[in-house]
């Protein structure tokens, strides 16, 4: 079966189905943000790993190489927090072309270590070979978390409310101007940054991890439209989502109205947020959001419910259809996110 008929999902599920038999006890492999290998009953080992790669990922004639070197550790370490972890050691491998300037490599490290400084995270290795075709990035990142904190994304219960930890599209409104050579506007800079530098939600990942009424957390790199179809395979759910609960900045309403193109698109199916999309108990979520405005000053975002099957958008009630899906790498016509 060729690979877009297959889909992004349906190859990660064959390789599932070859590989996640007969794994060690206790040990948890594809299907979650991180993969899981216990150390004893106290805490588990998290690893993760993702690749950026030129004209896939990002164009090299528009990123900063520091945006890079930041943005390439940053998606890693959104999943470490989708699972409540403290990151903790980084792989970093390169293939780079032979005519890359060395001022360039520079800056990407000084952006690399600019968040690995932040968040405490030490490089202990890597990869490094010549590429004939641009430039690819592969950043493994190893994590720390307390079993009785550990986050999946398979623990949805029916009737939990669904929320989100900050707003959504920016990045992928970032995205679109950087595609159509957009005028680069203030609010265009302010979309684009969300773009190169996402906000992560490591602090916050960890504090929702230490409640009991948090039940499914991951990270929102795919769109929640595709993050969702997630939870409902993992948890054996469904899910009903508000769409006049989606939180959207204005700055991102404001540019979409000025260029005429569909906010609401960009904020189920863009992509790229690395914000968090979790599930809590319904009697609890009171309770939880307060203590989460007091510890981080703003408030969880509740967009829905889990259901007992189907993802079903409503617009005040009445159903609404989304036009384009989440991203899938082996769906989209022109291969770009
Ligand atoms: P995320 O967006 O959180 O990084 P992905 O959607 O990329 O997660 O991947 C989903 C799951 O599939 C993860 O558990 C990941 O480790 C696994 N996975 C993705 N690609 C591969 C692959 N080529 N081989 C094995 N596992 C994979
Ligand atoms: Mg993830």
């Amino acid at each position: 079966m060729p690979l877009n008929n297959l889909g992004e999902f349906g190859l990660i599920q064959k390789i599932k189905e070859q590989f996640s038999l007969n794994l060690p006890q206790s040990v948890e492999g594809i299907g979650d943000d991180c993969a899981i290998i216990p150390e004893s009953d106290q805490s588990s080992l998290l690893v993760t790993t993702d690749m950026l790669i030129e004209d896939v990922h990002f164009l090299r004639s528009d990123i900063l190489p520091q945006d890079l070197g930041y943005k390439s550790l940053a998606v890693n370490v959104s999943d470490i927090a989708a699972m409540g972890g403290v990151p903790q050691f980084a792989f970093l491998s390169l293939a780079l072309p032979l005519n890359l300037d060395g001022a360039w490599l520079e800056s990407f490290f000084s952006g690399f270590k600019d968040l690995a400084s932040n968040t405490k995270i030490y490089l202990l290795g890597g990869d490094t070979n010549q590429s004939k075709n641009g430039i690819a990035i592969n950043v493994t990142l190893l994590g720390r978390v307390e079993n009785k904190f550990l986050k999946r994304r398979s623990e949805a219960k029916l009737g939990d409310i669904i929320c989100v930890t900050d707003f959504l599209g920016d990045s992928a409104g970032g995205l679109k101007i950087i595609l159509d050579k957009l005028p680069r506007s203030a609010d265009a800079l302010h979309l684009i940054k969300n773009h190169y530098r996402p906000q992560l939600n490591l602090q916050q990942g960890q504090w929702l991890s230490q409640h009991a009424s948090v039940h499914a957390m991951m990270d929102v790199s795919d769109g929640i439209d595709s993050d969702l179809k997630r939870i409902m395979e993992s948890s054996k759910c469904g899910v009903e989502i508000r769409i006049e609960d989606i939180p959207v900045t204005s700055v991102l309403k404001k540019f979409a109205k000025g260029h005429d193109f569909d906010f609401l698109q960009l904020a189920l199916a863009g992509g790229e947020d690395y914000c968090l999309l979790l599930t809590v108990d319904p009697s609890a979520y009171e309770d939880l959001n307060n203590k989460f405005q007091l510890q981080f000053s703003r408030s969880l975002f509740p967009i829905g419910t889990i259901v007992e099957q189907e993802l079903t958008y409503l617009q005040n009630g009445m159903p609404f259809k989304i036009k384009n899906n989440g991203f899938d790498h082996f769906k989209k016509a022109d291969g770009h996110e």
